[in-house]
């Protein structure tokens, strides 16, 4: 029978299973080998390799052992790993049955921009979405610096998201991740010089709806609710089109991408030349890139400047469903619209996009700039921010 540890940290949010590990074994004056290998799983049963792999996926025994010791439901120790997040980040961490399906499956079940007969063939092997094609490569931790200067050494958290390509900033602070060198601890940064430029509104956008899906298993979108796993097939479906080599692609494609690296301010496909590339497979920088577009891209089709063709398009377009009914709106309709405006007065008090959007709805049949501007004020009063609402009619008219 295992015992129960006296004293021990709380997990941290979105913390991965070696951060807090290690942070355990501090309390306990070892270090994150000897506690794993000695108190938490039978002499030589891990091989170091595979504890270097421990927030990939953990043997059950061991998550269950973690669970007993410190009174951790087992399936919030699970989740500290990305296998605790499949099928929604990923389908499967287990060898392909079929060659190809992985990739087929996650990224080309969908398409956003595209319609599928602009999507030029191409197929992968052996791919698990998210992370890198060969798993001997070093999962790169990245590290906000702010939460860095603001923590004491035991009480900081490195988060499992942050290990993966797919958010830029801090959900705390709004400032950019910096690589960093681990990989259970924050022990010192990998360039000398950390990128401080602020981060895009739209990225900041982005990585909050992806906070929102790990946070909630949903996001919000401007047309609709959508499950965790839908968004994270969205996104990676979106930098899968925007990296598409240009000249495989119709006119009318080829100049939305190219409109889309335009605005994101990047070079075209991040730089990359010729063939189609893995996502997963390249530099972080570029991938920093891709994200970036991938933000932009659907920024663009949420203000109708370009417009989505895919099957998940319509997600990301801010016109409201029309559905047509034949006689008085029901009781259930009503509810419905009640708790939505519920919903999108607490989002549009996080995200200028829905705050602008509730604005142009509840001004779409005003014409007096005095009745624009009363409205407005009540959602100020709201705690909608100020600087989130187009200041004039005309300017909400222009958008
Ligand atoms: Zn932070």
């Amino acid at each position: 029978m295992t015992h129960r540890w006296p004293l021990h940290p709380a997990p941290g949010q979105g913390e991965a299973l070696t951060s807090w590990l290690h942070r355990l074994a501090t309390v306990y004056g070892m270090n994150f080998d000897q506690l794993v290998s000695r108190d938490l799983t039978p002499p030589g049963v891990l091989m170091p390799s595979r504890l270097r792999s421990l927030d990939l996926e953990a043997p059950s025994d061991l998550i269950t052992t973690v669970a007993e010791r410190t009174g951790v439901p087992e399936k919030r120790v699970h989740r500290m790993t990305v296998a605790g997040w499949v099928p929604w980040l990923l389908d499967s961490l287990q060898p392909e049955e079929i060659p190809r399906s992985s990739y087929q499956t996650y990224v080309r079940q969908d398409s956003v921009l595209f319609t599928f007969k602009e999507r030029p063939y191409r197929e992968v092997l052996d791919w698990r979405a998210w992370l890198p094609l060969h798993s001997k490569e070093r999962r790169v931790s990245r590290v906000c610096p702010v939460c860095v200067e603001s923590t004491t050494d035991n009480s900081f958290v490195l988060t499992l998201i942050a290990q993966l390509p797919i958010t830029l900033t801090c959900p705390h602070h709004g400032c950019r991740l910096a690589p960093a060198f681990g990989p259970y601890e924050f022990v010192g940064w990998e360039n000398n010089k950390i990128n401080k430029r602020p981060a895009l509104g739209q990225i900041i956008i982005q990585d909050a709806r992806t906070e929102e899906a790990l946070t909630t298993g949903k996001v919000t979108l401007p047309r609709r609710t959508i499950h965790v796993g839908v968004w994270f097939r969205l996104l990676r479906t979106v930098i899968e089109e925007i990296s598409t080599t240009l000249s495989n692609l119709r006119v009318r494609p080829r100049r939305m991408i190219e409109l889309i690296w335009r605005e994101a301010g990047h070079p075209v496909r991040a730089g990359i030349i010729g063939a189609a590339r893995t996502y997963e497979s390249l530099s972080w920088p570029q991938q920093e890139m891709l994200l970036e577009a991938a933000a932009t891209a659907m920024q663009l089709v949420e203000a109708g400047k370009i417009e989505a063709h895919g099957t998940l398009g319509h997600l990301l377009t801010r016109e409201p469903d029309r559905t047509v009914h034949d006689g008085a709106p029901s009781r259930g309709l009503w509810d419905g619209a009640h708790a939505a405006a519920d919903e999108c007065l607490v989002r549009a008090q996080q995200d200028p996009l829905v705050a602008e959007k509730v604005l142009a709805t509840l001004t779409s049949l005003t014409r007096s700039e005095h009745s624009f501007q009363r409205i407005r004020s009540d959602l100020i009063a709201l705690d909608i921010p100020e600087e989130f609402l187009p200041r004039t009619l005309a300017t909400v008219r222009a958008i």
